[in-house]
């Protein structure tokens, strides 16, 4: 019997091929096993239990029909293939979509099925499929996906990697880096799940389940990937699901269902491998070889009994082999710049060969598509009628626009959430904070809409009476509030909250001596489990005790309130809900072990546009029996939104400068603007749409595309723009407005390059 095996690569993210080649000498002590292999850097062609070695031109110079025809021939004559490569395996599904008697790897139709990231094949185990979203969507939709799902999300490319991505830099760059590898656009944004990893392995002929083991991951390499685990039965209730879903399936060969556990017991079903997996001979060393039966059940030969007893647990170790002298090692590659998450898994021109499968078998991505390309963000009809009041024939650019109408809307509709919660018992009110932008149009539009002004320093309470709001109006936060302090008006402001016990200690004093007035006085919260540089700890015991006796010192005849302040932005709307829940039940225990009644809870703020509208009312009103449960006392939250408001009302406009078509139809096509990072600093923290006056006036709204907008700088970070849908028959001169620029890009813009 001659069975070929591929995916020989063994290093620390192996291939499945050598553990499948100790299996079946196990199994089948005489049979002719031989390696078949598209690299010699692939270390396994190197293991002494092959007995022959079939090394093919890389993937990338192969001529597929004449492999095609090389692979019939040998499976004519009654060779066994199994792959361990899942291109490989993609590709034998097409060069032989009636299959073969003696080809092990499962038809077309079942790859189909078993697409990450919906695997829709097992859905109906009871498994549960991790939130996704395409990458071909608006990064607005996409950076909206990563607050929901807490900034743990991952960017899975088309058959292997996946890039853990913690912010929206992180998103970016492995977008770039992935789509570029693998070339395609069609990779997937996947939240994360938090559990341990284990999987199932199961093997399968003509539909027929052969056997199933269930693999508890007990130690990872740096990858995660399994350096040690444990052996046992899959559960029968999942069981007889398994062994009808592979008859649905007709599959034939190995597979591999890789899930999660999380600590609600439940399963996550992260992706379906078409193949036996890497530590396949573990299952071996259990008693339960299932390359064995796979082969058993094609050639009807019975398999050896296994040398040994049976253990449950297996472990991997580092062996040195002795290098074929036919197969001299190659010289080590020359380093290549950019070479991130290329590693030397793909030798053999696996890149070449995904890119030769993409333009040849649309339909056989691994991922799904879900959108089509280009699909351009919605932009609120405000943006665009305000828009069409502006004169744009004497506009110098790059300038912000200040879009009006939308500032109106924005700050009106906002008030009218809040009020509609707002109780004579319990007010919600708003504060908008002044460093966001302290534009005086956003400040008036505040006071006019029934803000209050929330001031980090002196400069900017004067700032917000320059506006017109009274004192009362204003609350002072920070840790710098003593900065200028001569300018602080003699009036009482709304409230001041402490930032430090020393701070504590500096307010008291001057509430007492009467040099600061204010109705309330209250307390920073340092965010308990999350990184803070901003309030006071109420973690360790210590730093409790040492608030609760500062908290003492200050005036009976003020008010008390609590402030807390972290950027559901950055850290996620999940990790947001908890922190105010951890923050209210901190609350009750400072009220009864200081006896302070607590009428003030300050929110902060730190909430992107969409979700202020869409989620954080709702989660104000979701908090609202909370706190009337564990604060009896309460009379006002406050919320105190920045870039919520700020953002939307304020563009950049700026002006194409240069057009090239692309010389090579592959690449990226290069367009300067006269705009810069230096006017949209927070161009790596936060997507912006984008809007193109057409010829005749229209404005248009990029998806994404081929062109990367190139900013006027000399600097190499200054690109604007990446992978935008910009029209080919864009000229110098014509518009581009930056939307959703009216917060820190506009606050923290510079000026740079001018001369
Ligand atoms: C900056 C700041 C805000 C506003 O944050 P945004 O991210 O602009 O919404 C609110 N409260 C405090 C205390 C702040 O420091």
């Amino acid at each position: 019997m001659n069975i070929y095996i591929s995916g020989l690569y063994s290093g620390t993210n192996p291939q499945p091929g050598l553990g499948m080649v100790r299996s079946l000498r196990q199994a089948f002590p005489s049979a002719q096993i031989i390696g078949l292999e598209y690299s010699n850097r692939c270390s396994g062609i190197h293991w002494h239990e092959l007995d022959e070695i079939r090394l093919q031109r890389p993937w990338h110079e192969l001529n597929l029909e004449l492999h095609a025809a090389t692979m019939q021939q040998l499976l004519d004559e009654g060779h066994y293939y199994i792959s361990g490569n899942d291109l490989e395996i993609l590709w034998l599904s097409t060069a032989f979509p009636q299959g073969h008697p003696c080809l092990l790897t499962p038809p077309a139709d079942a790859l189909r099925l078993v697409r990450k990231p919906a695997v829709a094949a097992f859905q109906e185990l009871p498994v549960q499929i991790p939130p996704y979203i395409s990458t071909r969507l608006p990064d607005f939709e996409l950076h909206a996906f990563c607050r929901r799902h807490n900034w743990k999300v991952w960017l899975k490319g088309p058959y292997y990697e996946a890039i853990f991505c913690p912010n929206w830099a992180a998103v970016v760059g492995a977008r770039q880096l992935l789509g570029k590898a693998w070339h395609t656009e069609d990779l997937v944004l996947q939240a994360h799940i938090t559990g341990y990893e284990q999987s199932i392995c199961f093997s399968a002929c003509k539909g027929e389940l052969l056997d199933a083991v269930c693999m508890h991951k007990r130690d990872l390499t740096e990858l995660g990937k399994t350096w040690a685990g444990d052996v046992c039965d899959v559960p029968s209730a999942i069981l007889s699901d398994l062994r009808r879903i592979v008859r649905q399936l007709n599959w034939t060969g190995g597979g591999e269902l890789e899930m999660l556990r999380d600590a609600e017991d439940q399963l996550w079903l992260m992706e379906c491998n078409p193949r036996f997996p890497a530590w396949i001979h573990g299952a071996t060393l259990a008693g339960r070889n299932l390359v064995g039966r796979l082969v058993a059940a094609a050639s009807g030969q019975p398999m050896a009994a296994p040398a040994g007893m049976p253990a449950s647990e297996f472990t991997r170790v580092v062996l040195e082999v002795p290098v074929k002298k036919e197969w001299p090692l190659p010289a080590l590659k020359e380093p290549f710049a950019g070479a991130v998450g290329h590693n030397m898994k793909h030798p053999a021109g696996l890149l070449e060969f995904a890119r030769k499968l993409h333009k040849k078998e649309k339909d056989l991505q691994i991922i799904e598509q879900q959108a089509p390309a280009g699909d351009a963000p919605r932009v609120p009809e405000s943006y665009l009628s305000d828009l069409s009041t502006t004169d744009f024939s004497r506009l110098d650019t790059p300038c912000f626009l200040f879009l009006d109408q939308t500032a109106q809307q924005t700050f009106e509709r906002a008030i009218s959430y809040v009020r509609r919660y707002s109780t004579p018992e319990l007010q919600f009110k708003l504060a908008y904070s002044i460093k966001t932008n302290p534009d005086k149009r956003l400040l008036q539009q505040a006071l006019k809409s029934g803000f209050l002004a929330e001031a980090i320093s002196a400069p900017e309470v004067a700032a917000a009476v320059a506006a017109g709001f009274r004192p009362d109006q204003i609350i002072l936060n920070g840790p710098g509030k003593w900065w200028r302090k001569e300018m602080l008006p003699a009036e009482p402001l709304h409230a001041v909250f402490c930032d430090s016990i020393a701070d504590i200690k500096r307010v008291a004093a001057a509430l007492h001596d009467g040099s600061l007035k204010a109705t309330t006085v209250g307390v920073r919260l340092r965010s308990p489990g999350l990184p803070s540089r901003f309030g006071i700890s109420v973690e360790e015991p210590d730093h409790f005790e040492a608030l609760l006796e500062a908290i003492d010192r200050l005036p009976q005849n003020c008010r008390f309130g609590v402030h807390f302040h972290m950027a559901s932005s950055n850290v996620g709307l999940g990790i947001w809900k908890a922190l105010m829940t951890a923050v209210i039940h901190w609350c009750s225990s400072i009220e009864q072990l200081t006896g302070r009644r607590i009428s003030t809870l300050d929110m902060g703020g730190g909430w992107a546009p969409d979700d202020w509208s869409q989620v954080a009312v709702q989660r104000f009103e979701g908090a609202a029996a909370l706190l009337k449960k564990r604060l009896p006392f309460l009379e006002e939250v406050i919320s105190e939104p920045g870039k919520a408001m700020a953002e939307p009302c304020m563009a950049l406009a700026m002006r194409v400068l240069e057009t090239q078509p692309a010389l090579n139809g592959d690449d990226a096509r290069e367009v300067v603007v006269d705009g810069s990072v230096a006017e949209l600093p927070m161009h790596y923290i936060q997507p912006h749409r984008i809007l193109y006056q057409q010829a005749n006036g229209q404005w248009q709204s990029l998806g994404r595309g081929k062109t990367n907008l190139l900013g006027r700088l000399c600097m190499e970070h200054d690109i604007v723009a990446g992978a935008i849908d910009l029209p080919d028959d864009a000229q110098p001169g014509q518009l581009l407005v930056f939307c959703d620029a009216g917060a820190y890009d506009k606050s923290m813009s510079y000026v740079f390059g001018h001369g």
